[in-house]
């Protein structure tokens, strides 16, 4: 079965060996061997497991989210005996984790973005790995303990619950589920959807965003993340939504009501008035995460797009594709565009490391915007030289093209970040200026000094005997 490791003509230079010398000096000894496991892991047990896994779920809405593919349990099963579990916790801020940073960890996810399973499969998948965050970092002990540790174990699944259908919620100021104080309990009123996770018979736990204080005037303190049971009386769900028609399940993207759901008041996380905190505290390291898988992705889409090219069964007039020089020039650029997208993750993810989320704020929203652009440009490249059977079952290229598109949206939409950035960016613009017009100054301080004309080119252009086209 190792042959099917194999990613050259000459054999096979594993994951460690391929780290990008930035990252090297980042990665322990351990983190390389572990990336090496995980490859092996991926390449040789998920991904064939993945076609297991969508028979398993089943044929009819009703089937597939209620069921639980058996293969899930089998590939859990193996990745803790190898000790790939809990990758994603960093180990400067969590002692439940593997122990590896956040670069280790991103290196890693790359590999996991290559299969559908491979990251439920070592518990490293989102939205878990968020929620487990928020309930290692901001939870209480009896939250940890009853919720914490059966996610940590991989027992149950969870889902976070902000996004709401009657408001633009990538500004979370809009949100307004009702989250109101009822003696020794809380009650919850309002939707929610795009509620991921939530379609799994094992998601037992919401973590969910609503307003304590709406009227309070700092927008920032009006938010309060709080802990449902998914089988706490009055919530529905109403139906799953899809993505391209993909419905994802048994995973699934839930279409969520609340009408009087009542928990015990010790469910509110970190204290009311901080769900700000927390939801920014969540989204920073995740984001990361998907940037790592969706650098996986497109190399999967390379992968694909360079076994199409290399058929020998298809060659449209007359000649395999890879004779073709617009294809070699679309797989030269697909080459260039992940290497330096997956600079900009790891670079990210060192930032993070060296500081925290906060700390990487424009690292993490570059990456946010470049890496699904990329992911999107080199899946379609593989679409197309697969023709009809690109956008079609018989590839995983239409799924991974739904899904990576999704990357634009979720966790805030790509303007988000562009204002972000942009804004920052502009408020260096009247220093440029005054530099700019300094270096002019003296510029023309320095030609008097020397005797020489302050006019500009064409008088250059002379003085070194050139004619002048002006
Ligand atoms: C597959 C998938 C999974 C998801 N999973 C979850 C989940 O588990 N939990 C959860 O709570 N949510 C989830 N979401 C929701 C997602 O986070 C939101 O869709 C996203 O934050 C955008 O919010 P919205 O849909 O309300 O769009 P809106 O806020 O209405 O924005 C619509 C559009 O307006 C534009 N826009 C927004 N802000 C600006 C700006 N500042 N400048 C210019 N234009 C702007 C953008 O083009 C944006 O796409 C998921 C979404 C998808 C598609």
């Amino acid at each position: 079965m190792s042959d099917l490791l194999v990613n050259s003509e000459k054999g096979h230079l594993p994951a460690s060996q391929r780290i990008p010398a930035i990252a090297k000096p980042f990665v322990s000894e351990r983190a390389a061997k572990t990336l090496d496991l995980v490859e092996k892991f991926v390449e040789e047990e998920c991904i064939p497991a993945d076609a297991v896994f969508v028979r398993q779920i089943g044929e009819t809405t009703e089937q597939r989210f209620s069921s639980h593919p058996p293969i899930i349990e089998d590939l859990k099963a193996k990745a803790k005996r190898l000790g790939l579990w809990n990758m994603f916790l960093p180990k400067n801020h969590f002692k439940e984790g593997a122990g590896f940073s956040n670069l280790e960890y991103g290196l890693m996810a790359e590999y996991l973005g290559k299969s559908r399973t491979a990251s439920e499969a070592t518990n490293c998948a989102a939205p878990d790995t968020g929620n487990m965050e928020v309930l290692a970092k901001y939870g209480n002990e009896q939250q940890k303990r009853r919720w914490l540790d059966p996610l940590l174990d991989g027992k149950i699944r969870s889902a976070f619950l902000m996004t709401e259908p009657q408001v633009a919620s990538s500004d979370a100021t809009n949100i307004e589920m009702r989250i109101e104080r009822d003696g020794d309990s809380y009650v919850l009123n309002g939707q929610k959807w795009w509620s991921s996770g939530a379609g799994d018979p094992r998601c037992e736990i919401y973590v969910v965003l609503g307003k304590t204080d709406p009227n309070n005037a700092d927008k920032y303190k009006q938010q309060s993340v709080i802990l449902v049971p998914h089988d706490t009386p009055g919530i529905t769900i109403n139906r799953m939504l899809s993505v391209f028609g993909y419905d994802d399940a048994p995973h699934g993207h839930g279409h969520i009501t609340f009408k009087n759901v009542r928990v015990p008041a010790t469910n509110m996380v970190l204290g009311e008035g901080r769900g700000f905190e927390i939801i920014q505290g969540r989204l920073g390291p995740g984001r990361i995460h998907h940037a790592m898988r969706s650098i996986g992705a497109a190399e999967k889409a390379l992968e694909w797009f360079l076994a199409r090219i290399n058929d020998e069964r298809k060659k449209p007039f007359g000649q395999l594709l890879n004779k073709h020089g617009i294809m070699l020039e679309r797989v030269a650029r697909s080459r260039i565009e992940i290497d330096a997208a997956r600079l900009a993750v790891l670079n990210a993810a060192i930032k993070i490391d060296e500081s925290n989320a906060k700390g990487a704020l424009k690292e993490i929203a570059e990456v946010k915007v470049l890496v699904p652009e990329v992911n999107l440009t080199v899946i379609d490249r593989a679409i197309q030289a697969y023709g009809g059977a690109g956008v079609s079952q018989d590839t995983p290229l239409a799924n991974m093209y739904a899904l990576g598109r999704t990357m634009r949206i979720v966790d805030g939409p790509d303007e988000v970040h562009l204002v972000q950035l942009a804004k920052n960016e502009n408020k260096r613009g009247p220093a440029h200026k005054r530099r700019l017009d300094a270096q002019k100054k003296k510029g023309e301080e320095l030609c008097r000094k020397f005797g020489v004309s302050t006019n500009d080119v064409l008088h250059l252009n002379r003085q070194s005997g050139k004619k002048s086209k002006l």
